[in-house]
């Protein structure tokens, strides 16, 4: 039986896939990854991954977002800065025919990234006006939420939205499950089959409150080796295996929360059984 995954938090327009993307996609292909829901951190981003979904229109489902952490990886990383969203504002809307969410957006507390009250108020001042470019809009979010999860979910009940897709989520089961009452969904990358540490979340979370995804080129199994969307099937496994289901199951309910979640991505995907 073959359903298809759907990626549904990639990074395909980043700088490490840039030289041997054809490679990449293929073996993404191969491994029946059927949809790429492209986010993006950063404005400069924008036109990459449009050029993308040019490329591989059957593929690529491309979002904008700016991320809550600007600046690169490492020490040079800081919180996003309201002016930041203001000057790519405009792009949004003249684009918005081809996107099928808003995201990377959200919050991330982690104490080195927002040192300051002033580094969370900038923060939750660009989350919450991209909460509501994707309310007038009428699209989903692809959210981020580090050291915030409380918060983000909290947030996003009081802006009054309702299609989310929570990332990598590593909250408390018990925040998880205010977040499922609000119809929210949870995707977890290959990074999950590292420990265990994210089993009684993801036995907790309802099936149909899943989706899969790679966050690549982060996120993989191995921390130092670049992650690639055919890692999807990791991440499909190992969550089977937590609920003791078989992966096929798996694929498909994964499959159809990302179709619901994301109706847009429908018009690119060639499901072969539904
Ligand atoms: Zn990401």
């Amino acid at each position: 039986m073959e359903y298809g995954f759907v990626d549904c938090h990639c990074h395909i327009s980043a700088r490490e896939f840039e030289e041997d993307l054809e490679d990449v996609i293929q073996r993404t292909r191969e491994a029946g990854v059927k949809t790429l829901v492209a986010v993006t951190e950063e404005a400069r981003e924008f036109d990459r991954v449009l050029q993308l979904q040019e490329r591989y229109p059957d593929l690529v489902a491309p979002c904008f977002g700016i991320h809550p952490l600007q600046g690169g990886e490492g020490p040079t990383q800081r919180s996003v800065k309201p002016q930041e969203l203001d000057a790519a504002l405009p792009q949004f809307f003249k684009h918005r025919e081809r996107l099928v969410a808003i995201g990377e957006i959200g919050l991330d507390f982690t104490p080195w990234c927002a040192p300051t009250q002033q580094d969370r108020d900038g923060q939750m001042d660009v989350f919450i006006k991209q909460l509501n470019i994707a309310k007038e809009l009428d699209l989903p979010v692809n959210v981020h939420s580090r050291s915030a999860a409380k918060v983000v979910i909290a947030t996003m009940r009081e802006q009054g939205v309702s299609r989310a897709l929570l990332h990598n989520f590593a909250g408390k089961p018990a925040v998880a499950l205010e977040g499922v009452k609000a119809g929210f969904l949870f995707s977890f990358p290959p990074a999950v089959c590292r420990n265990q540490q994210r089993d009684k979340l993801i036995k907790q979370i309802p099936l149909e409150h899943i989706c899969l995804e790679t966050d690549s080129p982060a996120l993989g199994l191995d921390k130092h080796v670049r992650n690639e969307p055919c890692n999807i099937v990791l991440s499909c496994r190992y969550i089977a295996d937590v609920k003791g289901l078989s992966s096929q199951t798996v694929q498909l309910i994964t499959a159809q929360n990302a179709r619901r979640l994301f109706p847009k991505v429908d018009a690119h995907l060639q499901y072969t059984c539904f």
